[in-house]
Formats: C-alpha cells, sequence, structure tokens
C-alpha cells in the first residue's frame, strides 16, 4: 500500500512539476526554422524536444496518477515553504486527522481549487493565536473549536477547490500543448525520417564517393606513375632534344657551307648553262652541217655508184665439191687486170675443147678460150663476207632511198641460194647476202636515227613457179600450200605494187629475219616433196620495202631492196625422149627461160631507153618493175660452175650476163619524196 502522505508534503514534492509546464512553451522550436537547419544541426534540435517530452511525460502523471498532488502545486511557493511545514506542527491531531479525513473523503470529488497567490492567507485559527486545550468537560468549548476548525476547513476547501478548477485549466492548457507538441513530434519524427533517409542516402553517396575517392586515388597513383615515366622519358627527350639540337648546329653549319657552294655552284651551272647554250647552237649548227654533209655523202654515194654503174655484173664460181671431179688445169682461169694482183679480179676465162672440130682434123681440137669481163669476179675461194662487202655499198644506196635489186642467175648447183640466203647449218660464215644485207640495214639505220632518221621495215617473200605466184612466208592451213597470189598495185593510180595472199612482216632485228628465211624453207621443203625439187624451177623473190623519215625535217624516202634467187638457167637437152615428166619438166624450163628472156629484154629495153618496157612479159619482171626502172640499181651475180662437165651452162650464163654488164641504165634517182 502506498503510505499516505501529507498534502503538504505532497505540495512541496510537486513543487518540481511546476516548472517544465511553465517554461514548456517557450522551449518550442519556432515552426520553419527547423527545416533551415543542416542535418548536423538536427541533434541539437531533437535535444530540447527530448527535454520537452520528458518534461510533458510528467503531465500526464499529475493529471491521472496524482491528482491530489497537482492541488498542492500551485501553493506559492513562499508560502509553502514558510507556513506549510509548519502547519503539520502547529496543528493538533485532532486537526490533522480532520484535514486527513477531508481530504480522503475529496479523493473522487472535485479538486480544491487552487489558492490565488497573495490571496491563499492561511485560515486565521492556523495563523493565530493556537488556543488553549480545553478541559474535558468543556464540550461546548471544544465544539466550538471544531466549529471554527470546521469553518476554516471549508474556507480552506473552497480555496483547493477554486485552486483546483484553476490547475484544471491549466491541465487543459497543458494537454491542448501537448497535443500541439504531439503533432509536432510526428512532424518532427516525419521530418526525422526524412532526415534519416537523407542521412541513409548521404551515406550511401558518401560510400559511393569514398569508393569513387579510392577509384581516384587508384588512377592518381596510375596517373602518378605515369607521370614519373613521362618525367622519365621528358629527360630522355630532353637529352636526345640536346643531341639534336647539336646536330641541327652542325648540319646548319654544313648548310652554310653547302649554301656558299651552292651559290659557287650556280655561278657555275649559269656559265655552264651559258655554255651550254653555245654548245646547243653549235650542236645546231654542226647538225645542220651533218645534214649537208649525209645529204652530200648520198649524191656522192650515188655518184660513184652510177659511175659504177646502174646495172653491175657480179660472176661468181663456187668451188668444187667434195666428190666432184677436178677440172683440168686452166679450165677456169682469173687474169688479173692492169693492175697487177693488187687489182680486185674482174675477168674470166674458161676453156672448151670443140668435140667437133677435133672429130674432123681426127685430133684433138685445142681448147677454145672464152674471156668474160665483169665488174667484179669472185673466184671459188671468196668468201660470203667477202661477197657482201661489195654489195654493201648498193644496200646503203637503198637506205639513201634508191631501189636496188640483187640477183643470182645461174645453172641448178651453181651456188645462187647459197649466195643469196647462205650455206646450211646456220654458220654464220657461210651467211648469204639476205641475212647480211638486213644487219647491215639494221645497223646503219640505227646510226642514222642519231642524225633525225626513223627507219622501218617490211619483209615478203614469194616465190614464182610457172608463172604463179605462191607466198613462202605462209603460216599456219596455206604453210606449203601457199595459195596462189595475185601482183596488184597498191592503190588505184599508185606505183606501188602489192601481192594479194602475201604476208608482209615488219621487221626490225636479226632474229626476225632468220625466222622468216628459215619459214619459207620450211615451205619450200613441203613443196619439193610434191612437185620434185621445184626450188630450182622457182623465182624465190626477197622483198624489203624500206621507209625513212626525218620528222624534223620534214623528209622522207622509200625503196625496196630486192633480193631474187632467179631458176635453174639451164636449158633442156633437146635429143632427149619427152615423156611425161620431160613434158612437164619441159613446160617448166619454157616457162623459165621465157622469165628469164623476160628479164634480159627488160634490161636491154632500159638500156636502150625504149618506150616500151616489156614487164608484163613475166610475172617476175612484173614484180621487180619499180626496182628495175632509172633510178634503181641492179647488181647480177652469175654463178658458174667450176666443173668441166657444166662447162656449156657455164658458158650461156656467162653470155646472157654479159649483155646485162653491156646495158646503162640511165642516172638513178633516189625516190624522195
Ligand atoms: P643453186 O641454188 O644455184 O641451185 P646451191 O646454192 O644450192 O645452188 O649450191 C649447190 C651446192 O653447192 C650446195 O651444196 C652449196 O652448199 C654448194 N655451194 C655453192 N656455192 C658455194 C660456195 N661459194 N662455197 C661453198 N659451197 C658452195
Ligand atoms: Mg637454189
Amino acid at each position: 500500500m502506498e503510505p499516505q502522505r501529507s498534502p503538504l508534503l505532497e505540495v512541496k514534492g510537486n513543487t518540481e512539476l511546476k516548472r517544465p509546464l511553465v517554461k514548456a512553451p517557450s522551449r518550442l522550436p519556432l515552426p520553419g526554422s527547423r527545416f533551415k537547419r543542416g542535418p548536423d544541426q538536427m541533434e541539437d534540435a531533437l535535444e530540447p524536444e527530448k527535454k520537452r517530452t520528458r518534461g510533458l511525460g510528467t503531465v500526464p502523471k499529475v493529471a491521472t496518477s496524482h491528482p491530489r498532488a497537482t492541488v498542492l502545486t500551485t501553493v506559492p511557493q513562499t508560502q509553502g515553504q514558510t507556513a506549510a511545514p509548519k502547519v503539520p506542527k502547529k496543528t493538533g491531531p485532532r486537526c490533522s486527522t480532520a484535514i486527513a479525513t477531508v481530504l480522503k473523503n475529496q479523493k473522487s470529488g472535485p479538486a480544491v481549487p487552487a489558492q490565488k497567490p497573495g490571496t491563499a492567507a492561511a485560515p486565521p485559527m492556523l495563523v493565530g493565536k493556537k488556543p488553549s486545550k480545553r478541559p474535558a468537560w468543556d464540550l461546548k468549548g471544544q465544539l466550538c473549536d471544531l466549529n471554527a476548525e470546521l469553518k476554516c476547513y471549508r474556507e480552506r476547501t473552497q480555496i483547493l477547490d477554486r485552486e483546483n478548477q484553476q490547475l484544471r485549466d491549466q491541465l487543459k492548457e497543458a494537454q491542448q500543448q501537448a497535443t500541439a507538441l504531439g503533432a509536432e513530434r510526428r512532424t518532427l519524427e516525419g521530418e526525422l525520417a526524412r532526415v534519416q533517409a537523407e542521412a541513409e542516402q548521404g551515406q550511401q553517396e558518401l560510400g559511393n564517393l569514398r569508393a569513387r575517392v579510392l577509384e581516384l586515388e587508384e588512377r592518381l597513383g596510375t596517373q602518378e606513375a605515369l607521370v614519373q615515366e613521362l618525367q622519365k622519358e621528358q629527360l630522355g627527350l630532353q637529352e636526345e632534344r640536346r643531341g639534336l639540337a647539336a646536330r641541327l648546329e652542325e648540319q646548319e653549319r654544313k648548310l652554310q657551307t653547302s649554301e656558299a657552294a651552292l651559290s659557287g655552284s650556280q655561278a657555275e651551272v649559269a656559265s655552264l648553262q651559258q655554255e651550254a647554250v653555245a654548245q646547243a647552237a653549235l650542236l645546231a649548227e654542226r647538225g645542220e652541217r651533218l645534214h649537208g654533209l649525209e645529204m652530200e655523202r648520198r649524191r656522192l654515194h650515188n655518184q660513184l655508184q652510177e659511175l659504177k654503174g646502174n646495172i653491175r655484173v657480179f660472176c661468181r664460181v663456187r668451188p668444187v665439191l667434195p666428190g666432184e671431179a677436178t677440172p683440168p688445169p686452166g679450165f677456169l682461169l682469173f687474169p688479173s687486170g692492169p693492175g697487177g694482183l693488187s687489182d680486185l679480179p674482174t675477168r674470166l676465162s674458161l676453156s672448151r675443147s670443140d668435140e667437133r672440130r677435133g672429130t674432123l682434123s681426127g685430133a684433138p681440137a685445142p681448147p677454145t678460150r672464152h674471156d668474160f669481163s665483169f665488174d667484179r669476179v669472185f673466184p671459188p675461194g671468196s668468201g660470203q663476207d667477202e661477197v657482201f662487202e661489195e654489195i654493201s655499198m648498193l644496200v646503203q644506196s637503198a637506205l639513201d632511198g634508191y631501189p636496188v635489186c640483187i640477183f643470182a642467175y645461174g645453172q641448178t648447183g651453181s651456188g645462187k641460194t647459197f649466195t643469196m640466203e647462205g650455206g646450211p647449218g646456220g654458220d654464220p660464215q657461210v651467211e648469204g647476202l639476205i641475212p647480211r644485207a638486213l644487219r647491215h640495214l639494221f645497223s646503219m639505220a640505227q646510226e642514222l636515227s642519231g642524225q633525225g632518221w626513223t627507219y622501218s621495215f617490211v619483209a615478203s617473200y614469194v616465190e614464182i613457179y610457172n608463172e604463179t605466184v605462191r607466198d613462202l612466208l605462209a603460216t599456219g592451213t596455206r604453210k606449203g600450200q601457199g595459195g596462189e597470189c595475185e601482183i596488184r598495185r597498191a592503190g588505184p593510180g599508185s606505183e606501188e605494187l602489192t601481192v594479194t595472199n602475201a604476208r608482209y612482216v615488219p621487221v626490225s632485228c636479226e632474229k626476225e629475219v632468220e625466222a622468216l628465211l628459215h619459214l619459207a624453207r620450211q615451205n619450200r621443203a613441203v613443196a619439193r616433196t610434191a612437185q620434185n625439187e621445184r626450188s630450182s624451177r622457182s623465182h624465190s623473190v626477197f622483198q624489203l620495202q624500206i621507209s625513212g623519215e626525218h620528222a624534223a625535217r620534214g623528209l622522207q624516202c622509200g625503196a625496196p631492196l630486192s633480193l631474187v634467187d632467179l631458176a635453174g638457167s639451164e636449158r633442156l637437152d633437146p635429143g632427149l625422149a619427152l615423156g611425161p615428166g620431160e613434158r612437164e619438166r619441159l613446160r617448166e624450163t619454157q616457162a623459165i627461160n621465157s622469165s628469164l628472156s623476160t628479164l634480159g629484154l627488160v634490161i636491154m629495153a632500159l638500156s636502150n631507153k625504149e618506150s616500151h618496157i616489156p614487164y608484163r612479159n613475166s610475172k617476175l619482171t612484173y614484180l621487180l618493175q619499180n626496182s628495175l626502172g632509172g633510178s634503181a640499181k641492179m647488181l647480177m651475180f652469175v654463178n658458174i660452175s667450176p666443173l668441166e662437165e657444166n662447162v656449156s651452162e657455164s658458158l650461156n650464163s656467162l653470155r646472157f650476163a654479159s649483155k646485162v654488164n653491156q646495158c646503162v641504165i640511165g642516172t638513178a634517182q633516189a625516190n624522195r619524196k
């Protein structure tokens, strides 16, 4: 059981409770001001809240647990402290008991109104003089005392009621304040939660920032390492830069030296340029002179050739071949000229014993000497190079723009093909006139290119057999068959002749010429098997169209060089019986004889300056007409067999050649355009 406490004691005990109730409102934070505080200020802001909460916590105690305590809280302290303690001592046991009884009875009743400060004066009985103790018999006096005491208590009760009312009002006010504070507390709690959330977020951000800081620190470390590395590199580069600066300085010094040298060189260059200009002028002048000289050379060369004769005849005697009967001594003689042995041989003497006269006298008749003179005679020992040397001048004429035609005339086996194409086996020593002439042309053209001349060469090679023309350069399916060709003018009114269906092959080197000669040999070989040694019964005509141009001077020259291996000139023995083979042979021979005699007639007509030149009488002369005319230069090789058995044919050949040799064709003119 709670010990019964004196109201006065309670008053004293509750004096502490009054302070917070009075002071509480003043401690409330100003509305709105708390929102302006930062998170770190919140703790301070919350502190008064707690204090208020503690202060408020006493209110319900006052209101509910100890309702009586509030009765005495309003008792002024001055009085409470001065008068109240005296009450229990000065009141007698009856009064104390009475008061206790009254208070006990009032526990559930209305509270005694609080005594207003200043107004709560103690009842006179209490503060007055203490009545003396009545004797037991004085009941009236005691009753009177008790009435006085009752009155006192009644007054006191009224005071306490008022005080109680006052306290109730205060309580109400306090409750209102508590409600307001509760609302405020909720607001603050909400705010606290938000602030806490913010703080958490802040923490999280802080964590993130710490991680970021760590990361940045790491990066900083890396960067610092990099910086160190770069610093090291910078040091290296500075060192290098110093080295380069030194080199640069050196280079600059060198440059200055070079510039000095350059300016010297420039002066030299300027003087050299002047010199070069002078040299160029000189060169142009020399070029001009050279050209003049070249033209003069051509003119003189031509004059020389003309002096030598536009128609020349060379006689070549082939050596006796192994297995052939050696001719008797004196059969062939090469008498020396007036200049003795130093003169080049031009004469030939052939001895023939006349069998008929020998028969009449009964004794062998002395051999008849036949003397011939030609432009040049080549005895059996003469080499191909020696022969070519003589005709290289003619080849030069062809390059200068004069048509040139070289024939090989003679019976079969006299060495015509050997002279023109060369011996067997591809031995360069026995190379014929055709490859030598072309090589000479190519090299001369190369030389003349230095003087501004450009040359081109186009080759063709045909054979004329029984008055039909066949291409010896035919390839593919036409090979060997040599489909018939026709000789036509290149165009209406054109002097130039062309062979239809024949190949015209541009050549620029020996190899190409070799290939063409090889092809011609193959074509002839195929024909030979088909037609029995046709090659000796046909004319082979190798033609090279030479075209030269001096672009700078607008000069052009062109001429054909024809190298003709004529068909065997031998006659058919009229005493032979005419079988089918012989008849064919006779026809061949007639054709050959006809064309060879036409060639002789053409040369004669040209020599006699006849108005009509019978070119058309044979395919050969028709094809060669441009190489035989007035400006042309002609050379005929008469090939002779050294054998006695061929003496008749040799004499025929030599006679024909002599006739030709007597011909003089008018002054040759270069074909200049
Ligand atoms: P053709 O063409 O006049 O019928 P070839 O040129 O075929 O005569 O010559 C007949 C043979 O004589 C060939 O074997 C050839 O090699 C040879 N011959 C011709 N002339 C000479 C020469 N000057 N030197 C050596 N051999 C020659
Ligand atoms: Mg031949």
